[in-house]
């Protein structure tokens, strides 16, 4: 077995595990292979080895690597920040995009996904951790974004997403994605389905997963250190 099918192997064994220690069924959770800075023989690798959602951070990038695996079906998440002199690129190149925290991209985004491709599918990127955090909207303005950006055509807003500030502590960890799936439940609550929280990645996806997480995003734990 190659090493980053071994990788991707551990990391699932993981996934299914913390769901299992809580109940869930591990079928419940997917995993996106975030790939930013890894070249394309090893997305192949990791495709060979059953991996199909792949996530990257910048755009240049992950355009030119949809491009060259355009035989094959993966599908494809936008997960960095978003500046608005790419959002054309994103909407056309893109399947999801989990990082919109503004109204303005989203109405860029929408504005430029073709139609005859199906709705980007939309995470609202929250800043859980206060402070120690600049991107995301303030958990308190999430509905209004979310609601807002529901109704804007070319897109299905799926959930919200986090990027809680790194830290051992695992209580700290289960109390930022803890708030992340309050929000959504209060957001569902007031009428806006939700199916999706975006949260955990190499270090912390257990605690993710202990807290609701639907969607998690890996990268190290699969493709080694960047
Ligand atoms: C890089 C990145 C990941 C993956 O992080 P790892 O620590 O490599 O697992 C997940 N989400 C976002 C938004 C990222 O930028």
């Amino acid at each position: 077995m190659t090493t980053i099918a071994s990788r991707l192997q551990a990391v699932n064994a993981r996934i299914e595990a913390a769901a299992r220690a809580v109940g869930r069924q591990p079928s419940e959770v997917g995993l996106i292979a975030v790939s930013k800075t890894f070249p394309v023989a090893l997305i192949l690798e990791a495709h060979r080895a059953g991996q199909s959602a792949f996530g990257e951070n910048y755009v240049q990038e992950g355009i030119e690597k949809i491009a060259a695996l355009a035989g094959f079906p993966l599908q494809w998440s936008f997960v960095g920040p978003i500046q608005s002199n790419k959002t054309r690129l994103i909407a056309e190149h893109f399947d999801w995009v989990h990082s919109v925290s503004r109204l303005t991209i989203a109405e860029r985004l929408a504005r430029s996904r073709p139609p005859r491709r199906p709705p980007l599918q939309i995470c609202i990127q929250v800043n859980v951790s206060g402070e120690a955090s600049k991107s995301g909207v303030m958990p308190e303005e999430a509905r209004a974004l979310a609601q807002a950006v529901a109704v804007l055509p070319g897109l299905q807003v799926r959930g919200l997403m986090a990027v809680p500030e790194p830290t051992p502590d695992t209580g700290v960890q289960r109390a930022r994605f803890r708030l992340l799936r309050d929000i959504r439940d209060d957001i569902v609550r007031q009428g806006l389905p939700m199916d999706t929280l975006s949260m955990g990645m190499s270090d912390d996806l257990e605690s993710a997963i202990a807290e609701g997480a639907t969607l998690v995003r890996v990268g190290r734990a699969i493709f080694g250190p960047r």
